[in-house]
C-alpha cells in the first residue's frame, strides 16, 4: 500500500514537472513569435537619420514599436530599484533617476559619468536601440554631486529678481548636469508658498506668480536652450527643465497632510478654481511658452482628487489649454496615492493624462498591468500612442539618438567661473532687513569683529537640502565651497582681529568688540520632513545672541534659513538684520555685502510673518487675521 502511494506520489510529481516544462516553453515561444512579428528597424531607417524632421522621426519610431516597447517608455525608475541592467533593454526602461541622495558606488564626478554612461548604454542595447533618460533634482546646482557649484535655493534667487542671472545660474547648473551625461534636471520649482510652516518654502522663487513667472521663463531658457558652441551640435535642447509642481502647490491647507509624518507637504489645495487659473497657472503658463518639455505633478489633492487623478487639469488645462506638447510626468510613487488597487491607480492617472510614472521602484508589474488595461481597453491605444509621443518628442529634442558623449568636460563641474557666478547670485539674493545707526556696511575703522551662530562655519546649513543627501547634511564635511565665516575672515584681512566661537563665549570681562555678527539658522530639510508649525531659530542661536550683545558694541543678525521666521520678539535689540537664505556653497558672497563691496539690493520675495495666526497669506499680502506682517514682500532696505 505504501510503496503504491510513492508510485503516485512520483506521477504526480513528473506530470507537474512536464506540465511546468510545456508552460515554460510555451511562454518562450510566445515571446519569440512576438519579437519576430515585431517589425524590425533597417539600417537606414527614417528615425535614425538626423536630418528628418523630428515629427517624421517620431512617426517612424512608434510605427515600428510594439505595445510592450511603447509601455517600457512610460515608466520613470529610481536607478538603485533597476534589479538588473539587462532589465533595462529588456523592459525598453524610458528614463531612470537618482531620488536625492541616491549616488554611485564611486561618489565622484567620473563615478557618476560612469554610471550614467553603463545605463545609457544597456538602454541601447534594446531591439529598437531608443536611449533612456537620467533625470536628477538639480535644483540649485547639480547638488547631488560632490564638488558641484550650490548656488543659492530658488528662495534666494527670488529676492534678487533678476532674471538675467537667474538664466545665468541655470546655464552654469545644466553645464554641470550635461558633464556627467545626465541631461534633465527636475527644476525650476513653480510653487508658490501661501505658508512659512511647510517645509519646501525655499525650493520657490516667491509667492508671487508673476514674478515666479519671470524667473521660472528665465531658468527654462537657461536649462533648455541650446546656445552654447560647445553644447550637442543637433539636439534643439541643451538640458530637459521640469516645471513642477502642477498645480497649486504651495496653497495646501495647514494640518490636511496625509503622510502621518508631515504636517501641510503633499496636503489639500482648496478646490477654488478661480485662484488656480489666477495665481498657479500662469507660472506654467510661462513655462509652457518657454518651451519646457517636462512637467511634474504634485502630489497633493485638489478638493477631494489627486492631483494625478485629474483628467480635467491635466489633460484640459494643461494640455489643451495651455498647449503643452511635452510629456506630463507624475511625482514620487504619486501615482499610487491615487485610490484603487495599483492596477486601478494606474488605469486611472494615464486616462487622466500622465505620460511617464515615476513609479519609482517595480517597473515590471506597472507595465503588466498596463499592458493588461491596453488588451482589455480600458486604456486606448491612442492614449498610449500620444504619451509615448510625448516622451519621443523630447528625446529627439535632446539629441540623445544621435550622440552619447558628454557634453562639456569635467573641468566645469564647480569651476572658478561658476564659483564666481554663485558667489554674485549670493551677494544679490541678501536682504537688509533692519540696519538701526547705519551700522552696516562693516566700516572700515572697524578693528575687532567676534563672529558666533551654528551657521557661521557649516557648510552644509548654508547649502540647505538636496545637497548630496536629500536631507542634506549638517557641518562641514562636504569639501569645495567656502563657509561665511571664511569669507568674512579673508574679507576682513589681517589688519582687523576676527574672533569666531560657534556659542559665542567670549571673556565676559574682556575686551568689548566693535561688532558682533551672529551667524544663525535652520539645520537643513527637505521636504514635508521641514513643516514646523512654529519656524523660530534654535534656543542655542538665540543663546549666542545674547552672549554676543555682552561682549560686543553692536550686533549684526545674519540669518541662514529656508524661510522667514518668527523673530518678532526679539528683532527690536537685534541692531542689524539680514536675511541670507541657503547660499550655498560660496559664503563670500556674504561678506562681499557686509562690508559693502557689493550693495545689499536683494527684497522679500514673500511676506514675512509675526506670527501663525497670519498664516496663510493671500498673494496680494493679506495675512489670515488682517495684521500688517513684520515685513511685507519687496521690503528691503538698501545701501
Ligand atoms: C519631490 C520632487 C522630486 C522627486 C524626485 C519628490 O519627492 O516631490 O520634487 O523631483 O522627489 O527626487
Amino acid at each position: 500500500m505504501r510503496a503504491f502511494n510513492m508510485n503516485a506520489k512520483a506521477k504526480y510529481a513528473i506530470l507537474f514537472v512536464v506540465l511546468l516544462l510545456c508552460f515554460v516553453a510555451w511562454r518562450v515561444f510566445i515571446s519569440a513569435l512576438e519579437r519576430t512579428s515585431a517589425p524590425q528597424p533597417s539600417e537606414n531607417t527614417l528615425y535614425l537619420n538626423e536630418s528628418a524632421p523630428s515629427e517624421m522621426r517620431i512617426d517612424d519610431l512608434l510605427s515600428s514599436m510594439t505595445l510592450e516597447e511603447k509601455v517600457g517608455q512610460m515608466a520613470l525608475v529610481e536607478k538603485n530599484s533597476v534589479r538588473r541592467m539587462s532589465d533595462i533593454p529588456a523592459y525598453g526602461l524610458g528614463a531612470l533617476l537618482s531620488g536625492a541622495g541616491a549616488k554611485p558606488e564611486d561618489n565622484t564626478i567620473a563615478g557618476w559619468d560612469t554610471m550614467v554612461s553603463d545605463f545609457i548604454s544597456a538602454s541601447r542595447e534594446s531591439r529598437l536601440g531608443i536611449p533612456i533618460l537620467y533625470g536628477v533634482d538639480a535644483v540649485h546646482g547639480h547638488g547631488n554631486v560632490p564638488g558641484a557649484t550650490i548656488f543659492p535655493h530658488f528662495i534666494g534667487l527670488g529676492a534678487t529678481r533678476n532674471p538675467v542671472l537667474v538664466e545665468k545660474v541655470a546655464r552654469a547648473t545644466a553645464q554641470e548636469v550635461a558633464a556627467t551625461g545626465i541631461r534633465w534636471s527636475f527644476s525650476p520649482t513653480l510653487d508658490l508658498p501661501r505658508d512659512i510652516r511647510w517645509g519646501r518654502v525655499y525650493e520657490a522663487f516667491s509667492d508671487d506668480p508673476a514674478l515666479t513667472a519671470l524667473l521660472g521663463r528665465a531658468y527654462i531658457s537657461g536649462l533648455q536652450n541650446n546656445t552654447d558652441p560647445l553644447s550637442f551640435g543637433t539636439s534643439n535642447i541643451f538640458v530637459l527643465g521640469t516645471a513642477k509642481h502642477f498645480i497649486g502647490v504651495g496653497t495646501m491647507t495647514w494640518g490636511s497632510a496625509v503622510n502621518k509624518e508631515y504636517k501641510i507637504d503633499q496636503g489639500y489645495t482648496p478646490p477654488d478654481e478661480q485662484a488656480l487659473r489666477l495665481e498657479y497657472l500662469p507660472p506654467f503658463k510661462a513655462a509652457v511658452d518657454a518651451g519646457v518639455q517636462s512637467i511634474m505633478i504634485g502630489l497633493n489633492r485638489w478638493g477631494t482628487l489627486k492631483l494625478s487623478e485629474s483628467r480635467y487639469l491635466l489633460t484640459t488645462v494643461l494640455k489643451e489649454e495651455l498647449g503643452f506638447d511635452g510629456f506630463a510626468v507624475s511625482d514620487w510613487y504619486g501615482v499610487y496615492e491615487v485610490p484603487g488597487n495599483d492596477y486601478r491607480s494606474a488605469v486611472t492617472a494615464i486616462n487622466a493624462g500622465i505620460d511617464m510614472v515615476m513609479l519609482p521602484f517595480d517597473y515590471k508589474p506597472f507595465i503588466k498591468n498596463v499592458l493588461y488595461a491596453v488588451r482589455t481597453g480600458e486604456i486606448s491605444e491612442e492614449r498610449i500612442d500620444d504619451a509615448v509621443r510625448r516622451i519621443l518628442r523630447a528625446k529627439f529634442a535632446l539629441g540623445l539618438f544621435d550622440a552619447d558623449e558628454p557634453l562639456f568636460p569635467h573641468g566645469v563641474i564647480g569651476s572658478p567661473a561658476h564659483r564666481a557666478l554663485a558667489r554674485e547670485a549670493v551677494a544679490q539674493s541678501l536682504v537688509l532687513l533692519k540696519n538701526d545707526e547705519d551700522i552696516l556696511p562693516i566700516s572700515a575703522d572697524t578693528k575687532h569683529i567676534r563672529i558666533a551662530g551654528s551657521a557661521a562655519d557649516n557648510l552644509g546649513m548654508q547649502m540647505g537640502a538636496w545637497t548630496v543627501e536629500w536631507q542634506g547634511v549638517d557641518g562641514n564635511w562636504l569639501s569645495g565651497g567656502t563657509s561665511i565665516l571664511e569669507g568674512i575672515g579673508a574679507r576682513a584681512g589681517a589688519r582687523v582681529t576676527v574672533e569666531y566661537d560657534r556659542a559665542g563665549d567670549f571673556p565676559a570681562r574682556g575686551e568689548i568688540a566693535e561688532l558682533g555678527i551672529a551667524i544663525v539658522g535652520e539645520k537643513p530639510y527637505a521636504e514635508g520632513v521641514g513643516d514646523r508649525e512654529y519656524p523660530v531659530l534654535p534656543p542655542e542661536d538665540l543663546d549666542a545672541i545674547k552672549k554676543l550683545q555682552k561682549t560686543c558694541k553692536k550686533v549684526t543678525v545674519v540669518i541662514v534659513s529656508g524661510r522667514p521666521l518668527f523673530v518678532a520678539n526679539e528683532i527690536g535689540s537685534w541692531d542689524a538684520v539680514v536675511a541670507a537664505w541657503l547660499p550655498g556653497s560660496e559664503g563670500s558672497g556674504v561678506a562681499d555685502v557686509l562690508f559693502g563691496d557689493v550693495p545689499f539690493t536683494g527684497t522679500l520675495s514673500l511676506p514675512w510673518p509675526h506670527h501663525s495666526a497670519q498664516l496663510p497669506i493671500t498673494s496680494d499680502g493679506t495675512t489670515a487675521d488682517r495684521t500688517p506682517p513684520l515685513f511685507p514682500r519687496s521690503f528691503g532696505l538698501h545701501y
